[in-house]
């Protein structure tokens, strides 16, 4: 591979040059002011933590820890807080980005943050994963707050971790501050489901992009790359709502069975039992991950990690719609092939909003000490999903744009109007 083809490889798998280059794509076609684009190009803070904590072992590490705030302007930060060994500030920039657009295309009066501490969970101890979140949570005390900044869960974090989030902060503020952090526990002010939320939120819309395409739930051939929160959820929601889910990976491998996998033992083979996705019995066993991406199918779900699709690969893609639940699985280079191929395409910052959706439910609900059913919850997010998803195509087709340009469009042109009526301060 030359040194030219090499940079712009790198080119293409930064995150944030992706973001960016959708950014400018929809800003151009919407006719953004000069100093509305300028203004929401960057970001309002970007505060870097190092993190030292001492280990189990008695030693004291020092780990690089990052919050981004990209906007305010519809509401408070709203971003997850990832724990990963790739963690790195142009990452967190281009999640807090898109946080800002996921709010705005689902109409929830959020903005957009995003964190992360370069580290990897699996080799730390719980105590010593506390011990990070905790003094994280402490060096961005005055920048976290119920109407300032909402972190959530985001690989690597979980429930357990928000409610470390939630204890620290609010031992700092001295009262019990629940609306903090999203993602919490039901036992600590959670909200009902908060975990299915981002699946049920790729659920709808592929509901939504098979009806518009006439295609049935029945025999409809699903493969979902990633079996954590969102790609485990979706595929359990999905195969009891009847779709046939012929594919499932984790980042060891994949399984492969055009017959239909059972999903619901698949989830306790890996959930209950603690056993490797690859070894289970019920479907082929494919040890490159990725490989599953390219099989035949009707819907294909990434929902592990960005840059999953790119231009060396886009063209192997076999489905007729691609229902993005990672953040940023396709990059922008990819985007014109896929298009050639006529894939009907729901873009992350619609595909998995129904996790910020639910999220936001349970700040609603944090703040009015009043919880909902179950079934409440779920109706809700269905509206609001529907209605978005309705928003985003038909913007598409009126003005002839991909469905990502569009999605960028109704949320770019959202906070632009919030950013006129609120004013310049100078
Ligand atoms: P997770 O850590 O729970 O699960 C990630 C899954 O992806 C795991 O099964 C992992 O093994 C797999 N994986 C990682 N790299 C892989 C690879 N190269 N090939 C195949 N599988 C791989 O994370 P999550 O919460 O499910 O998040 C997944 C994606 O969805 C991320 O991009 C995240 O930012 C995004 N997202 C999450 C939520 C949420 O509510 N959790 C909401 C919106 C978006």
């Amino acid at each position: 591979m030359s040194v030219d083809t090499l940079v712009s490889v790198q080119d293409e798998l930064n995150v944030y040059e992706s973001a960016e280059a959708r950014f400018e794509t929809a800003a151009q076609k919407l006719n953004l002011e000069q100093g509305l684009y300028r203004y929401l190009k960057y970001p309002e803070k970007e505060i870097t933590v190092y993190i030292p904590v001492a280990l189990d072992n008695g030693q004291i590490e020092v780990f690089t820890g990052y919050r981004v705030l990209h906007s305010t302007v519809r509401g408070p930060g709203k971003g997850g807080i990832r724990f990963d060994p790739k963690v790195s500030l142009d990452e967190v920039r281009a999640l807090a980005a898109w946080m800002t657009w996921k709010c705005a295309v689902v109409s929830i009066p959020f903005g957009g943050a995003k964190g992360g501490v370069i580290c990897n969970p699996a080799k730390l101890s719980k105590s010593e994963l506390e011990r990070v979140t905790r003094r994280y949570t402490a060096s961005l005390g005055d920048w976290f707050g119920p109407e300032r900044d909402v972190p959530a869960p985001d690989i690597g974090t979980n429930e357990q971790t928000m409610a470390w989030v939630m204890d620290t902060y609010s031992m700092h503020v001295r009262q019990a501050t629940t609306a903090v952090v999203t993602g919490k526990p039901l036992d600590l002010g959670g909200s009902q489901g908060r975990r299915e939320a981002t699946g049920r939120g790729l659920m709808i819309c592929c509901d939504r992009a098979i009806s518009k395409l006439r295609m049935k739930r029945d025999g409809c051939r699903v493969i979902i790359q990633g079996f954590g929160n969102v790609g485990s959820q979706a595929a359990l929601l999905m195969h009891e709502a009847g779709y046939k889910i012929i594919g499932a990976a984790d980042i060891h491998g994949a399984i492969y069975n055009e017959n239909g996998i059972d999903i619901p033992k698949l989830y306790d083979w890996v959930y209950v039992l603690r056993m490797p996705l690859v070894e289970f019995s019920g479907g082929e066993r494919i040890d490159a991950p990725q490989e599953i991406l390219f099989r035949p199918c009707d819907i294909l779900v990434p929902a592990a990690t960005e840059n999953q699709i790119t231009s060396q690969n886009a063209h192997r893609v076999n489905c007729k719609i691609l229902c993005e639940g990672a953040n940023g699985p396709t990059t922008a280079h990819a985007d014109s092939i896929l298009e050639k191929k006529g894939i009907f395409i729901v873009p992350d910052i619609l595909g998995n909003a129904g996790g910020v959706t639910v999220s936001y439910f349970e700040w609603v609900q944090d703040r009015q000490g009043f919880f909902w059913r179950e079934s409440e919850v779920n109706d809700r997010l269905q509206d609001v999903m529907e209605r978005s998803f309705d928003q985003v195509v038909l913007y598409a087709q009126a003005h002839g744009v991909s469905n990502r340009i569009a999605a960028y469009i109704v949320a770019i042109d959202r906070v632009a109007r919030a950013l006129k009526l609120r004013g310049f301060y100078a």
